[in-house]
């Protein structure tokens, strides 16, 4: 890879991907991050080596351009950067809630420009972010722009901009049901006599192998959970209680509520 990336707002999930990127083997010196404040800069050149700067203008210089700043900050931020763009880098967005139009409208419409949704596991490098692109962009800016994403997780394309809010139930938002989840066990797990911290180790392996074994398994999620019922035995017990409180819309609810409330942020 010999294209410069520069990203704009050196927070969280910048040091998320652009770690991930130099821990995947991206040369550090291809790197530059712009922040305010300088401290966050200087954690990142002093742990990944990449190149730092407090000039936006700088970082925007390079070939694929990472705006990463709070979703309230981005309109200023662009309208600052927009007459520095004429070298017309690949833009990536991970700003939640703001729309392609939006973008469009501040940087000019000539600009080829990615929205990505990614979700908080990609600080841990399994991230599942979605992607969705403007009509400028290439095949070759698409790929780029998965590769660097995809060193924080995996990724997906939507081709409708409508279906970002999907991406958002399925997993940008997520990671909260899952906590969620995981809390009730805990409870429910000290509440039946085990200490807490035993609770909780128990259940976040579960959770994290259950993961791995649907991840890797040949067969599709439910016939993994069939397999854990034995007929007559416990499991069976749990399932036919999650069942008779018709999980499944449950879920199917929260996901449309949190797919409508994207919608109308947008
Ligand atoms: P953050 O607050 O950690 O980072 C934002 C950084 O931008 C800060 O370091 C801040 O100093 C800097 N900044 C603010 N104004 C600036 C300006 N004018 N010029 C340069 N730098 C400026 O936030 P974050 O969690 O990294 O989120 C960044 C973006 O990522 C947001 O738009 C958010 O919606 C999106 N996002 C974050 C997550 C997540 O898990 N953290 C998940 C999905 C999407």
């Amino acid at each position: 890879m010999s294209y410069r990336i520069g990203f704009i707002g050196a927070g969280n999930m910048s040091a998320a991907i652009l770690g991930g990127m130099v821990k995947q083997g991206v040369a550090p010196d291809r790197i530059i991050a712009s922040n305010r404040s300088t401290p966050k800069l200087e954690a990142l050149a002093g742990e990944f080596g990449i190149q730092t700067t407090t000039d936006n203008h700088q970082a925007a210089g390079a070939d694929v351009v990472v705006l990463s700043v709070k979703p309230q900050m981005m309109k200023d931020v662009c309208l600052d950067l927009a007459p520095h763009l004429d070298h017309k880098p690949t833009i990536v967005t991970v700003a939640a809630g703001i729309p392609m139009a939006s973008y469009e409208q501040w940087l000019g419409r000539d600009h080829a420009i990615v929205r990505c949704m990614p979700n908080t596991p990609s600080l841990v490098g399994k991230g599942a972010s979605g992607l969705f692109a403007n009509a400028q962009v290439t095949d070759a800016q698409r790929q780029r722009v998965e590769s660097m994403m995809q060193a924080v997780g995996i990724t997906a394309w939507v081709e409708q901009e409508a279906l970002i809010d999907a991406v958002i139930a399925v997993a940008g938002s997520a990671p909260a049901y899952f906590f969620l989840m995981m809390e009730a066990m805990i409870d429910q797990g000290e509440a039946m006599g085990l200490d807490r911290a035993t609770a909780r180790a128990l259940t976040l392996q579960t959770a994290a192998g259950a993961a791995e074994l649907a991840a890797t398994a040949d067969v599709p999620v439910d016939e993994l959970r069939r397999r854990v019922m034995s007929p007559g035995g416990t499991t069976e017990q749990a399932v036919f209680s999650f069942e008779a409180d018709d999980i499944r819309a449950i879920v199917a609810r929260a996901m449309t509520r949190c797919a409508n409330r994207a919608a109308e942020m947008a």
